[in-house]
């Protein structure tokens, strides 16, 4: 019989995500255009707010740590999606997949290519929410201080609801006739607010949020959505805030309370990384 995996408690990681260049995630391709558009970003069908998806930023995370760590491919595809077939890293063996700064943390599933079972694999430990646009835009005043406005400001000029228009041209080698096409962004300043959720069952678990800070940093000098070499979708975490909720604290939170009970704020991800070390010792874990 397998064993399942106990649950210690949970790791919230709060951050805003501001972004710093103009962002593009993307949403399928419409069947018309609207205003002559080629490239939406996607959006909350409720509110017509753009967001980015938590499988964006999981994705983005899984791709930076594999290649900060050179993890190896297997020799064949693991995902196979319509006609598509997808390579990425995969664990095949237990002792490997205890050690990997991915898989447990971003998850792989049981059933391997080809049908095989990997009796080893756990719930990925990370959950990394849909991140909400804020109300409000950050922006800096003359003396690069940074002050928030509401999206309905008179200086905030968007061609779209919460997004620019941005016109590119495709130059033709031969002939450098110009071919333009339209690209909606997400401007700079605007806010999101992310949420991350580390799932502890043992020990190791709580070594694995390293991993996710060092993909949140290495993220910051990387891109997020489509044309990072293209200067979009730089973005910074800012105002992170990390909390620990053991498994006893939702039966009884008055005798189990969170931990810490302040609201600490931290500025960086590494003020977080720095304050984790102590905060480690005050996370207590149940045999
Ligand atoms: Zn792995």
């Amino acid at each position: 019989m397998l064993e399942m995996p106990h649950l210690q408690g949970k790791l919230f990681l709060t951050a805003e995500l501001k972004v710093l260049t103009g962002l593009r995630i993307g949403a399928a391709a419409s069947s018309f255009t609207i205003g002559g558009i080629d490239s939406f970003v996607l959006r909350d069908p409720v509110t017509n707010r753009p967001y980015v998806p938590g499988s964006s930023l999981k994705g983005k995370f899984r791709s930076l740590l594999t290649r900060q760590h050179a993890l190896p491919f297997p020799h064949r595809p693991i995902i196979r999606q319509q006609d598509q077939e997808i390579w990425i890293h995969w664990c095949e063996a237990p002792e490997e997949y205890q050690d990997c700064p991915v898989c447990p943390l971003l998850g792989e599933f049981p059933s391997g290519p080809e049908g095989k079972r990997y009796s080893f694999v756990r719930p990925a430990r990370l959950l990394c929410r849909d991140a909400a646009l804020q109300p409000k835009v950050e922006l800096t005043d003359d003396q690069g201080k940074p002050e928030r406005a509401p999206w309905n400001d008179s200086r905030i000029r968007t061609d779209l609801p919460y997004a620019e228009v941005k016109t590119e041209v495709v130059l033709d080698i031969i002939t450098a006739a110009a071919t333009p096409r339209t690209i909606e962004r997400v401007p700079p300043g605007a806010l999101f607010d992310c949420e991350f959720v580390l799932n502890v069952y043992e020990p190791q678990d709580l070594q694995r949020l390293a991993h996710a800070l060092a993909a949140m940093r290495l993220l910051e000098d990387d891109a997020l959505g489509a044309s990072g070499s293209r200067g979009y979708g730089k973005v910074q975490f800012q105002d992170l805030s990390l909390r620990w909720k053991s498994r006893d604290h939702y039966r009884d939170p008055q005798r189990h309370p969170v931990v810490p009970p302040g609201a600490d704020s931290y500025a960086t991800v590494e003020a977080v990384q720095t304050a984790w070390e102590e905060l480690r010792g005050q996370v207590q874990l149940q045999s």
